[in-house]
């Protein structure tokens, strides 16, 4: 095997040169300041890269990842990737993400210990033992898998929302909202699981994570909310509300259907 990585080097060459010659100043605008409006907390699974999954350039989503996407929050370095965020780049949105068959979290639930990573996952860990009835009334091992890999989304948002650069940021009026969301592999799909949360009064409203886990959330996709606004013009078309001609109605443009 080479000792070298000159392929990396070339595959480098080749994509500044692609990217130069379909936006000449795109290396200009990326050296002048970086102004993300997007804080991404995600998991290091190399599958589950920020900008590729949201379709972002490069200088659009500030980027902090770990194993299994876990907010501790003794953790220095994703505290300080969430102040320079939050203060100094001021984002408007941070988003923790996690996804669907996550080693790290199915690392969590097994009876391996003693790895440094096992002291990472600890309250995950402990969580999943707390509420190890549930889990296992689960037969499915892939959706039992999953579903604790949507609790530790909604897990990790409430921690995030729990540091004090948060609250200090809400207490001061900035806008920050915060979203808990979950990818797919095997179909490149994100989804959006919530909490959505922009202020403290939020927070503190959330019934407790335990119920969280008797009361499962229907993941929303795009391509889900896409399909009900179709079907839902689609019942309009054939069904006319008594009165209602397209022709003058606002609400739907003239076309039958809800507004775009
Ligand atoms: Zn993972």
């Amino acid at each position: 095997m080479s000792r070298t990585l000159d392929h990396l080097f070339d595959r480098n060459v080749a994509w500044a040169d692609a990217k130069t010659r379909e936006d000449p100043d795109f290396f200009r605008r990326m050296a002048e300041q970086q102004a993300p409006h997007y804080l991404w907390v995600g998991c290091s699974d190399s599958r589950v890269t920020a900008n590729d999954v949201l379709g972002l350039d490069p200088g659009e989503v500030f980027v902090h990842r770990n194993i299994a996407n876990i907010v501790h929050t003794s953790d220095l370095n994703l505290l300080s990737v969430l102040e320079y965020a939050v203060e100094h780049l001021e984002v408007q949105h941070i988003i923790v993400c996690g996804h669907y068959g996550c080693g790290g979290v199915s690392r969590a639930i097994t009876e391996r210990r003693g790895a440094m990573l096992d002291h990472w996952l600890q309250p995950l860990t402990m969580f999943y033992r707390k509420h190890r009835a549930v889990f296992d009334a689960i037969e499915d091992p892939v959706r039992r898998l999953n579903r604790l890999c949507e609790i530790n989304v909604e897990m990790q948002v409430r921690r995030l929302a729990a540091t004090p650069i948060i609250e200090n940021a809400w207490g001061r009026g900035q806008s920050l909202n915060l979203h808990g969301w979950i990818y797919a592999v095997d179909d490149g799909i994100l989804r959006d699981l919530g909490p959505h949360l922009t202020s403290v009064a939020e927070r503190d409203a959330l019934s407790s994570i335990d119920q969280c886990v008797l009361d499962p959330v229907e993941p929303q996709s795009a391509k889900r909310r896409q399909a009900i606004a179709a079907f839902s013009a689609l019942a309009l078309e054939e069904e006319p509300q008594p009165g209602h001609d397209p022709a003058g109605c606002v609400c739907c443009n003239g076309q039958g259907g809800p507004k775009p």
